[in-house]
């Protein structure tokens, strides 16, 4: 382990925003932190990289704690014999005050490290579609505050000096008085001409940016309603942004979408979306537990070898049955010899997983039409199945194999519940900004989700919200909440859903 002796304080630089710009180094940290204490521009996703169990600490100077109160408590833990990852969207060292927090932890004598980070410095510029160097057009970047205090001698801004420096620069906290600073460029004899863009921020799906002449980009940004945080470039590199502006050209750049699978399955799912550049919102309606009867799953492990087929109807039922498996036996022979049927492409993607045929592969997800697969299959008279599924499901399928002759055991494998934990934050945004699309990969997702939300309310606050389903089962499940889902995957999978939305945005 790369991890000091107990009592360390690490800190990290947890990047811009985009979670898949964390180090190597920081995610490992993570993984293995007592203690977390992050600041509010870090990306609330990257706390789900911490163990269960471990203490996860919002503080920032905008949560009202001063810096000596987060000092203090960096201090206490890590004497406690914690390990802290004290958690900051950048690079520590890049304003935000790393350097001096490092330097209460040296004069305090805790073990420490700093882990560089992605800075937003060219992080955001690059997402949209500026590189601060170009041989056409710069040899130097310069990067300042916005928001520094004339009065303060060693760190006030001189904006004659910075009007004449050649080259590209970077303003940080900046929107508030981007008004002022932009008028001194110019009393200080910088062209009015000069390109300038604004990024707030940048590199999550939910990125703004804005682009103008230093005269003009003060009204540009407030019609824009750009808000912190968010960073300014100027100079001519900012002309490159017509041809190189690859983040802001996805396809689903620009849409908020709200993913209601629980977080093992969302992942990725919100991975794919993110990728074609939407703003993800995860928000995990359900999770899965242990159904209250046990026996039935205790006596069907003991007789796995007695059944003839092993019938799935979900992903999650493949999941929850080989984990009791695997409690259970050690050699995925146990399992016997019996043949495997699995209902729907996402069920048999997971049995295909651990390395398991399917020998049966139903598309339809209606009891009937299943048994009638069986029955081509082979005659099913006497042949002992056994049904891992969720607790409360439909009896439609047991019914019908039974009358086709079937022997067969309904076993309950697991039970869905609500998921109440919002760590990553997801659903207070959701509650405060809305989103352009709610997807919803099954019925109880639905009904889940509207337990929590109140769909039909969430709706009206949020004209433009829009509902994905992923097929007709789930459709009939929205339906009687009297909602009609804009969008009905055609396939039906997550891929079905995200080519669904894909169709929707380039209309
Ligand atoms: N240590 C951080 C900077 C902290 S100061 C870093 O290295 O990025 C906070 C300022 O950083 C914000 O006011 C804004 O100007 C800038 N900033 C941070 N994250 C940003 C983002 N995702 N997009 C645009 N600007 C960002």
């Amino acid at each position: 382990m790369r991890v000091k002796s107990k009592g360390t304080v690490y800190l990290v630089g947890a990047g811009p925003g985009d979670a898949g710009l964390l180090t190597l180094r920081g995610a490992e940290l993570l993984r293995l932190a007592d203690v977390v204490i992050y600041d509010l521009l870090v990306n609330p996703v990257l706390l789900r990289l911490a163990r269960d169990g471990a203490e996860i600490i919002s503080r920032g100077k905008r949560t009202n704690f001063s810096q000596e109160q987060i000092n203090a408590l960096m201090i206490e833990k890590a004497r406690a014999g914690k390990n802290v990852v004290r958690l900051k969207g950048g690079d520590p060292y890049i304003f935000g005050r790393g350097g001096e927090e490092a330097e209460a932890l040296a004069v305090a004598k805790i073990n420490f490290e700093v882990v560089p980070g992605v800075s937003s410095i060219v992080a955001a510029p690059n997402y949209a579609g500026i590189p601060l160097t170009h041989r056409d057009f710069c040899s130097s970047f310069t990067v300042f505050t916005g928001h520094s205090d004339p009065a303060e001698a060693a760190t006030a801004l001189r904006y004659e000096q910075i009007a004449k420096i050649p080259g590209t620069k970077i303003v940080l906290m900046g929107t508030e008085n981007l008004g002022d600073w932009t008028k001194s460029l110019i009393t200080n004899g910088m062209s009015p001409e000069t390109p300038i863009a604004i990024v707030e921020s940048g590199t999550l799906g939910r990125q703004k940016s804005v682009s103008g002449t230093i005269a003009t980009i003060a009204k540009l940004a407030a019609d824009k309603k750009i808000s912190p945080p968010a960073l300014t470039i100027l100079g001519d590199v900012v002309k490159l942004r017509e041809k190189l502006n690859w983040f802001e050209q996805k396809p689903l750049f620009g849409q908020r979408i709200v993913v209601t699978r629980r977080s093992e399955q969302a992942g990725s799912f919100a991975q794919r979306l993110a990728e074609l550049g939407a703003d993800v919102l995860v928000v995990p309606t359900i999770k899965l537990m242990m159904p209250m009867e046990k026996d039935a799953i205790i006596d069907c492990l003991l007789e796995l070898n007695s059944y003839d087929w092993f019938v799935f109807t979900s992903a999650n039922g493949v999941t929850s049955f080989f984990d009791l498996f695997f409690k259970r036996f050690q050699d995925l022979r146990d399992l016997g010899g019996a043949r495997i049927a699995a209902v729907g492409p996402a069920t048999a993607a997971k049995l295909r997983e651990l390395h398991l045929q399917v020998d049966l592969q139903p598309e339809e997800f209606i009891g009937r039409k299943i048994a009638g697969e069986f029955v081509k299959f082979q005659n099913i008279e006497n042949v002992k199945m056994c049904l891992l599924r969720a607790e409360v499901a439909n009896k439609d399928l047991p019914d019908a194999l039974q009358e086709m002759g079937a022997i067969v055991d309904d076993i309950a494998i697991y039970k869905t519940v609500a998921e109440t934990e919002d760590r990553a934050g997801a659903g207070s945004r959701l509650l405060a900004e809305g989103a352009d699309w709610v997807t919803f990969t099954s019925s109880s997702t639905v009904e889940h989700f509207h337990a929590r939300f109140d769909l039909p309310k969430l709706l009206k606050q949020f004209p433009q919200l829009k509902i994905a389903s992923i097929g007709p089962e789930t459709s009939k499940t929205i339906r009687a909440l009297n909602l009609e889902p804009a969008l009905e995957a055609k396939e039906h999978t997550t891929d079905g859903l995200i080519a669904g939305l894909l169709r929707a945005a380039k209309k």
